[in-house]
């Protein structure tokens, strides 16, 4: 239950575990079809441009940055947690210009901000933005900042490395020119591979590029030479043949449960813990209407040794959850209910181990009644 990876379910492991093809091979040509009509589904795309990226999450990231943005382009990049920085220092290395639109760490990036930034910028070619910041577990309106963007003639580059899944997400409806997300999270796959998706606005930037794309591998126009349609593919890199085969099962189990299933799922579990852990009597740090329900961030009561709690937790109940990043380390446990691990099983382990160990170490929190609150929210 950390903020991921999270569980892989046996299916998907006993997935990657079928032997290795050639990534040429003709039976895993058509599979990496099916593959890329399953992210679509997920992604809730028509883009013909959707295919998983050999590479973390990061890479996803890189990639969109890489291929979208020129030396000396302005972008403007909103930072409210550990991953809009990372999008900053991408787009600086890229020789770019980073607007920087802040917010606190544990709210949601502010629209008005967004659209005085866009005001004042009216040369920015492209807004990012991260969608569900797991180091702080804020949910942003990506609708409303994909709007201002494009009533600003920008691109958008959005971060769903962990909403894919586990919230709305809405490629299509909601017009995102280009998307990356990770494995790792509500998919449940093996971490290490990166889904992303570029619509045509994107990819007409990408052809009217002045400039070269400065990374060979993350460059879109060689990978599809790989992942492109038809039988007459090229070889580009030694594709990670086992770890598509769980992305793929995980894809299926994924279609087969139905993505808006899946975003009820995380909302009902979430509901479940979050009323656990207020009977308990801790405090979530995001306020309700920005609450991510695959990742859920809780205040460290005074006088109490965060990472000791965890440790605790970790060999009492061999459960996992995260630490605090950046400013908030030290200060919060991040806990993922994500894909796979999003049950009714885990929610009552986390709230029993949490009720446990913290009564152990002096806490004042409320023994016996998180468990009755959880599954009261949950029914
Ligand atoms: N963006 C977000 C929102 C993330 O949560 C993460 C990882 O946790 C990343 C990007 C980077 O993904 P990875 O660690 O797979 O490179």
């Amino acid at each position: 239950m950390g903020p991921g990876p999270s569980d892989v379910s046996p299916r998907v492991l006993e997935a990657t575990a079928r032997p290795t093809i050639g990534h040429l091979d003709p039976a895993f040509v058509r599979f990496m079809e099916e593959l890329k009509r399953l992210l679509r589904y997920a992604f809730r795309t028509e883009n013909p441009l959707t295919m998983p990226i050999s590479g973390p999450g990061s890479v996803g990231m890189e990639t969109c940055f890489v291929n979208l943005v020129e030396p000396g382009d302005t972008v403007i990049v909103c930072v409210n947690g550990v991953f809009g920085g990372r999008m900053q220092s991408i787009v600086e290395r890229c020789g770019a210009v980073a607007v920087v639109v802040e917010d606190d760490w544990g709210r949601a990036v502010d629209p008005e901000k967004v659209e005085r930034a866009l005001i004042v910028h009216p040369e920015a070619r492209i807004l990012a933005f991260v969608h569900a910041e797991t180091s702080t577990g804020a949910r942003s309106d990506a609708k409303t900042l994909i709007d201002l963007a494009h009533a600003h003639d920008c691109l958008v580059i959005v971060d769903a490395v962990t909403s894919l899944g586990g919230i709305p997400l809405e490629v299509d409806g909601w017009d995102i020119d280009a998307v990356y997300s990770g494995s790792q999270k509500c998919l449940s796959c093996t971490p290490g591979l990166s889904p992303v998706s570029f619509g045509s606005r994107a990819l007409e930037m990408i052809k009217s590029r002045k400039t070269p794309i400065q990374s060979w591998f993350m460059d879109v126009n060689l990978v599809m030479g790989y992942w492109g349609t038809g039988q007459n593919r090229s070889y580009h890199h030694t594709a990670p043949v086992n770890a598509l085969y769980g992305l793929h099962e995980s894809l299926v189990a994924l279609s087969e449960e139905g993505i808006e299933e899946s975003w009820n799922r995380h909302r009902k579990h979430h509901l479940a813990l979050a009323a656990g852990f207020e009977a308990l009597g801790l405090d979530l740090v995001v306020s309700e209407a920005a609450r991510l329900p695959q990742l859920n961030v809780v205040t460290v009561p005074g006088g109490i040794d965060e990472s000791r709690v965890r440790n605790l937790l970790l060999e009492d109940f061999q459960l996992e959850v995260g630490a605090g990043l950046g400013v908030l380390a030290g200060k919060v446990w991040r806990i993922g209910l994500m894909g796979h691990s999003c049950n009714l099983r885990n929610v009552l382990l986390c709230l029993t181990g949490f009720e446990t160990v913290l009564a152990r170490e002096g806490a004042a929190v409320r023994v016996g009644i998180a468990e009755g609150a959880a599954l009261d929210a949950f029914v």
